[in-house]
């Protein structure tokens, strides 16, 4: 009776997972592998953002709250975006999700349909194409390359739009890439979707995390065409917490809300207070972010040198937390590549297969400096061989 429905069996099983899996049993039998595959912080939440959730729990925040968010996270989700981003989103204009990812999966349904075409530059994000497929629209690659450090080139973005396009996906800084889209091709972006009536979704997430680059959202140079997702898991350190939001066009926000209504309903009570303590602009969430921006950019500094000095041509991401290496020389098939990598170097990385990324492995450097340099170490061995 259990038969899998066409949409379950629609998802494309995960290339990642079988290195994933391999990881996990060698550690089980005792093997000391470092993961160099997360997409999480290593830091800790901030401490004034725990002592809030604990100060929520206490007072009772424990009930629903209104779908979208309590009011007041609403509130400051749009002050953060007119204070940081520059867009004028009203507290009705934005909602609060179980994590950017519902955001997006919400904006998604909200927004596509059967054989609608969405552009998602590559290397992307594996959950673009595949939520995306979901709806019954149709993912349309855009590809960029390893030696334009990743950079969107408008043109080729024009040349894939058909009468059948209606969205662009951006994720700047990217993951898996580490690019950050400068102002003119973000401006290109935004002629496009005038001239051609497309939405521009922006997700955002990875906007604190810029190391030599300037960070522009494109909403405020197409704002009637661009739904903004964001979230407080990788600025914050608060990826187990569950809090994103978006902002966009109020029928859009209630259409995404109605969803959410009749499948998760509010976000976690005690995580929005969290997220409000995050958002408010304190001082202490700004030390925060410095010092982590700081640490994140010695420890890309030090991660590309290493790799590209051990012939695993890596370009100097500006954003994020990952870098993609080129590892051809250590085996042309970057599935194989990995599964190398983790068998005789014991370090996990994810293959780029799933993100359109051949011959290239992403390395997460959201790990300490030691674990980084004994994974160089433990490259140059295999490399040499
Ligand atoms: N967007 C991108 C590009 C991501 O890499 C991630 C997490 O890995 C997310 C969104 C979703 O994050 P969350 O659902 O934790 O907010």
């Amino acid at each position: 009776p259990f038969r899998l429905s066409a949409r379950a069996q629609s998802l494309k099983p995960s290339a990642t997972v079988a290195v994933t899996s391999r990881a996990l049993e060698l550690r089980r039998q005792g093997a000391d592998i470092i993961s160099m595959s997360v997409g999480e912080p290593d830091f800790d939440t901030p401490p004034h953002v725990r002592a809030a959730a604990i100060a929520a729990i206490e007072a009772g925040h424990t009930r629903y709250t209104p779908v979208g968010g309590i009011p007041e996270l609403r509130s400051a989700v749009s002050a953060k975006f007119r204070r940081e981003n520059g867009l004028a989103y009203a507290p009705d204009a934005v909602t609060v999700t179980s994590g950017g990812k519902q955001a997006l999966f919400n904006a998604l349904f909200a927004l596509l349909g059967s054989g609608d075409e969405v552009l998602i530059p590559a290397p992307y994000w594996v959950s673009y194409p595949e939520m995306v497929a979901l709806t019954g629209a149709v993912p349309v690659a855009v590809p960029t390359t390893p030696e334009s450090g990743f950079q969107l080139d408008p043109e080729r973005l024009a040349a894939a739009v058909t009468p059948r396009t209606r969205m662009v996906i951006l994720n700047s800084p990217g993951n898996p890439t580490g690019a950050v889209f400068p102002p003119e091709t973000l401006r290109a972006v935004a002629e496009l979707a005038q001239r051609c009536g497309l939405v521009v979704v922006t997700d955002e997430i990875y906007e604190h995390l810029v190391y030599d680059a300037e960070q522009v959202s494109i909403g405020t140079y197409a704002p009637e065409h661009t739904l903004t997702i964001n979230g407080a898991s990788k600025a914050y350190a608060m990826t187990g917490w569950r809090i994103g939001y978006a902002g966009g066009p109020k029928h859009v926000i209630a259409a995404m809300n109605a969803l959410q209504s009749q499948s998760t309903s509010n976000a976690s009570s005690v995580s929005q207070y969290a997220a409000l303590a995050a958002l408010e602009g304190h001082e202490d969430t700004a030390r925060f972010i410095a010092i982590a921006r700081a640490a994140y950019r010695e420890r890309r500094d030090r991660i590309v040198a290493g790799l590209n000095a051990l012939g695993l041509p890596t370009p100097t991401p500006q954003g994020a937390f990952y870098v993609m290496a080129d590892t051809r020389a250590v085996h042309p098939d970057e599935l194989q590549a990995a599964r190398i990598i983790l068998d005789e170097a014991q370090v996990a990385a994810v293959p780029g297969t799933d993100f359109a990324a051949p011959g290239q492995v992403r390395l997460s450097y959201a790990t300490s400096m030691e674990n980084i340099e004994e994974v160089l170490r433990r490259l140059d061995r295999v490399v040499g061989r």
